[in-house]
């Protein structure tokens, strides 16, 4: 078993560590005795259970011995074995290590003798029954206290040891584990749910985006159905970016070094990017990772007064990151990307209203999407990290400032040490995804550093230099991360102005296709995204086609429509459906369009 670090050393109290930890035990036992020669690596308590790496040498084990493990673990909570601490001289301790061939274990206790962590020089041990484990605890009293049913065995993956690739390839058993056997039923039904609106699943079903091995990994193309989503946000932005008063520009992605030397990307943020490549004769590009030293750029190109303050410059602009490839998943974690991306140029007394404004664009754009699950994080620096620009006095006035910002407007948040970006403190907006877990989905950071790497001035009423501060501010996020949450949070049924597909018409036959395209070419010259189900499937599979794309709204013609001019109008989320002339349905579906009105949630009624 692993030892303890700082981080888990508050977890060890609970009774649930305690039992998820004793089950790793339980379960190592149960391969044993399966696989005596298996050699043991570490085993630990996780967020949703246990797990335990192997080594079976050449006869790797499979999902279809889990069932037998499993029974193998519950005979031994059945006969409610106790753990038994002792501990043992390093010496002693590696012998018997030897002695059962622990390879793993053996390079281990070095380790902890080496760093000092060895108690009085001992190595504890716990032995529960037959089965005996270097580990330090700690445990439940005996077997017999794992409740009813409360695990289960889960699946199994590689995993290097020490997650190092240059180490031997290992088998982990990974296990769910809960309090009772009704909170691993609920949480099975959570994951359920999960996996069937996984942005991943739903973007290939539903023709959003797709990966490509020779595009590379993390680089997601985006479909046309997907690239509608994306246009429509963007036009969103635009709109109301224009009415906060900013202006749009459009800079490259690819820039000299020069310009992150100065801007302190490349010695703070360098990791996170492309290396970078030689272009021309001694001169090295990067792909930028962020929009900022552009648009810094922009607002140095000229002398700025006090008066034409604040300058707000918006680009919804591709960065480039690299992440390393076993931390890419789906649009989640990409290595391109397009962001909702601007800089606020202002005074220091201009500061809190420009706040203040970027906050109150955050609560109506999350409060319109219905993304209520999230949670307002100020982030600060730390000052034993070498990750933050160095200026204690800066630091502590800019975070008295966005605290401030955030009591006056009543947001509720949480202090978090470490997690500013290097150049100033920041807001993030936490947002939980359907398994609960906890993701940054765009961020609002006060910047008093690049003012000054920039040499960025203003000139003031009394006709003398100053240094504004900058805002960097992304409500959107980026495109992939703010789908791939729209994506699971609505199940893939987008509202009508979002929808790739707005109305889908359906013919009860072909005598009525004339009436059809009639309204098909009247919708697109109203510019709504509409198609004819032209399809010989019957009508009953055509409206059920029609709901598994997820399209908003579904128009049946009939004969007596087409005899009115009218359309029976039955809306995704809803099970009623109602007639109405072709004119007001239209009108209608305008207003749901133009105003955003989010019609994927039932509680929205048609404005008819
Ligand atoms: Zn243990
Ligand atoms: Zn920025």
């Amino acid at each position: 078993m692993n030892n303890s670090s700082v981080a888990t050393a508050e977890k060890k109290e609970t009774a649930l560590y305690r039992m998820r930890h004793s089950l790793s035990h339980l379960l190592a036992a149960a391969v044993l005795e399966i696989r005596p020669d298996a050699k043991l690596a570490f085993g630990l308590p996780v967020e949703n259970g246990f797990y335990y790496d192997f080594d079976f040498g050449d006869t790797p084990i499979g999902e279809a011995d889990l069932t037998d493990i499993e029974n193998r673990m519950n005979a031994l909570i059945k006969k409610r074995i106790p753990f038994v601490r002792s501990e043992m001289p390093l010496d002693e301790a590696l012998a018997h290590l030897e002695k059962g061939g622990e390879v793993y274990k053996m390079e281990y206790a070095r380790e902890l003798e080496e760093k000092g962590f060895a108690e009085n020089g001992n190595i504890s041990f716990y032995t529960m029954g037959d089965f005996i484990d270097m580990c330090e605890g700690p445990h439940l009293e005996h077997t017999g206290e794992v409740p009813k049913k409360s695990f289960k065995l889960d699946r199994i993956s590689g995993s290097y040891w020490r997650g190092d690739e240059t180490r031997p390839m290992l088998t982990r058993i990974y296990g769910l584990a809960f309090e009772s056997g009704a909170e691993l039923k609920e949480y099975l039904e959570m994951r359920k749910r999960a996996m069937e609106r996984d942005h991943r699943k739903l973007g290939d079903e539903l023709d959003l985006f797709i990966q490509d091995p020779e595009v590379g990994v993390g680089l997601p193309l985006w479909m046309p159905n997907g690239t509608i989503i994306r246009d429509e946000l963007e036009k969103w932005a635009r709109e109301t970016e224009f009415l906060g008063g900013y202006q749009r520009v459009s800079t490259p992605s690819v820039t000299r070094k020069e310009l992150y030397i100065r801007s302190g990307h490349v010695p703070y943020y360098e990791d996170s990017m492309y290396p970078s490549m030689p272009v021309d004769e001694h001169d090295d590009y990067y792909l930028r990772p962020m929009c900022c030293p552009h648009h810094h750029k922009i607002y140095a190109s000229r002398l700025r007064s006090y008066r034409e303050l604040p300058v707000r410059l918006c680009e919804y602009g591709d960065v480039f990151r690299y992440e390393k490839h076993g931390s890419l998943s789906g649009l989640l974690r990409v290595r391109a990307m397009c962001m909702n991306d601007a800089h606020i140029y202002c005074t220091p007394e201009q500061v809190e209203e420009e706040f203040r404004a970027v906050i109150d664009m955050y609560l109506m754009y999350y409060g319109h999407l219905r993304m209520g699950n999230f949670r307002v994080r100020l982030s600060l620096h730390d000052k034993s990290s070498d990750k933050f620009v160095d200026n204690y006095e800066e630091w502590e006035r800019t975070e008295a400032i966005v605290r401030n910002v955030l009591d006056n407007l009543g947001v509720t948040y949480e202090e978090e040490s470490g997690e500013a970006a290097f150049y100033g403190p920041k807001v993030d907006i936490q947002v939980k995804n359907l398994m609960g877990r906890e993701e940054t989905v765009s961020t609002c950071q006060l910047d008093f550093v690049m003012p000054e790497r920039f040499d960025l001035t203003y000139v003031d009423a009394q006709g003398e230099k100053q240094r504004p501060f900058i805002l960097h501010r992304a409500p959107l996020s980026t495109h992939e991360r703010m789908i791939s949450f729209l994506i699971e949070l609505y199940g893939g049924a987008f509202p009508t102005w979002m929808a790739p597909e707005q109305v889908r018409l359906v013919p009860v036959n072909d005598e009525v296709m004339p009436y059809a395209q009639e309204l098909e070419e009247k919708l697109r010259n109203a510019f709504v995204r509409a198609e004819i189900d032209t399809s010989s499937e019957s009508f009953n599979k055509k409206i059920r086609n029609a709901i598994t794309r997820k399209i908003p709204n579904i128009w049946i013609l009939g004969k007596q429509e087409q005899e009115s001019g009218s359309v029976t109008w039955r809306r995704y989320a809803v099970k009623e459906q109602q007639s109405v002339s072709f004119d007001r349905a239209l009108e209608a579906l305008e207003t749901l369009r133009d105003k955003r009105m989010m019609d994927n949630f039932a509680d929205v009624d048609l404005p008819l």
